[in-house]
């Protein structure tokens, strides 16, 4: 079932979990171990994230250096299938532009489309950690918008090859990424939602937010998406602040501010075990008002945090 049919079906406000793919090596156990609890939510569906290879540099013993290519978590489009096999829930991949060609693109979404797997995140992703800006594999995308109307295209029939005439039609529910703060690239607000809204235009159904720590942000968000005749849904995404150093991690990360009064809390906090305390009592604070607000679906980073996101979410459900 597409995200669109869940919020389209959904009663009442809908919850929803984004796990990372495990570091190379681990188990899909490790998957499950982070999810079972959370189950007992009956979330619509799960996001995996996808994460770029990393260029690294491995010391040979000659002293001189290797320069290798590392997916240190590979494993998206295969998590998928496994969390719809193994929970009979719906799961979402992130599809990114960075570190893909087009024909690879193509062949991913053939294998996803294969496997029963009718939901895509598109983003461009962003430049690997050794780099500054990003760019485009040479026969790649640069945008999001970009590798939409590959999706797009597949799900009209239309493939790569022009040869392939008849082609099989696709039918991804595509989501699309939006920033209540901006873009950090973007050069201001206003051009940051019209690109949202070519997104939008070229056929996203849904759109899901970066994390934000100030609803108020959100809310202003919304009425602007609204203004300029963006009406699909608006997911938000949640996450909890845990530690004393996201407050500097988060901002320089993510581009997102933390209020004032979060900060403070933080601030006076002796342990990471207080801090998580502070973190989900904010959390559960957005959440509710959130709901109240109307949005579709309460969608939560889970990374790493399984325990406080269950906190949250069993004091609302
Ligand atoms: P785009 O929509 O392409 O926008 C990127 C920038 O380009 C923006 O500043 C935009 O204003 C600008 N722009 C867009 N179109 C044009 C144009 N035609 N001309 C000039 N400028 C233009 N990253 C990962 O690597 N893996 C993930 O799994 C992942 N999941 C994410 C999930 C969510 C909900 C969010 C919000 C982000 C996620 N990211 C992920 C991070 C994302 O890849 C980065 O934020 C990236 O920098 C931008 O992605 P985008 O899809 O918003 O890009």
């Amino acid at each position: 079932m597409t995200v669109i049919d869940h919020i389209n079906q959904g009663k009442d406000t809908l919850i929803s979990f984004e796990v990372l793919p495990p570091l190379k090596g681990k188990s899909i156990n490790s998957i499950y171990d982070h999810l079972d609890p959370l189950m007992e939510f009956k979330p619509s569906w799960i996001n995996v994230t996808y994460h770029r290879s990393e260029t690294m540099f491995k010391k040979k013993q000659d002293g001189t250096f290797d320069k290798v290519e590392v997916r240190k978590r590979p494993g998206t489009v295969g998590i998928c299938a496994a969390i719809m096999n193994h929970y009979q829930i719906d799961a979402v991949p992130h599809f990114i532009c960075g570190g893909f060609s087009k024909r690879e693109t193509e062949d991913a979404l053939i294998d996803l489309n294969f496997l029963d797997v009718d939901n895509v995140l598109v983003l461009r992703g962003d430049a690997p950690k050794n780099e500054t800006a990003f760019e485009p594999e040479p026969d790649g995308h640069r945008y999001a918008i970009d590798l939409l109307k590959q999706v797009s295209n597949l799900n009209n029939g239309i493939y790569l090859d022009e040869d392939i005439l008849n082609g099989g039609k696709t039918k991804f529910c595509i989501g699309v990424a939006g920033y209540p703060e901006k873009h950090f690239e973007a050069p201001n607000l206003e051009i940051d939602l019209q690109r949202l809204k070519d997104k939008v235009e070229a056929g996203a159904c849904y759109i899901m937010t970066q994390m934000f720590f100030d609803n108020k942000k959100f809310f202003q968000f919304v009425n602007d998406c609204r203004a300029i005749g963006i009406n699909v849904p608006i997911i938000p995404g949640l996450k909890p602040l845990t530690t004393k150093k996201q407050l500097s991690v988060l901002p320089r990360l993510f581009h997102v501010d933390i209020p004032t009064d979060l900060s403070n809390s933080i601030m006076k906090c002796k342990t990471d075990a207080e801090c998580e305390i502070v973190g989900a009592e904010w959390l559960l604070q957005q959440s509710k008002e959130l709901r109240e607000f109307g949005v579709p679906v309460l969608h939560y980073y889970t990374l790493g945090k399984p325990k406080v996101i269950w906190n949250v979410v069993k004091e609302l459900v």
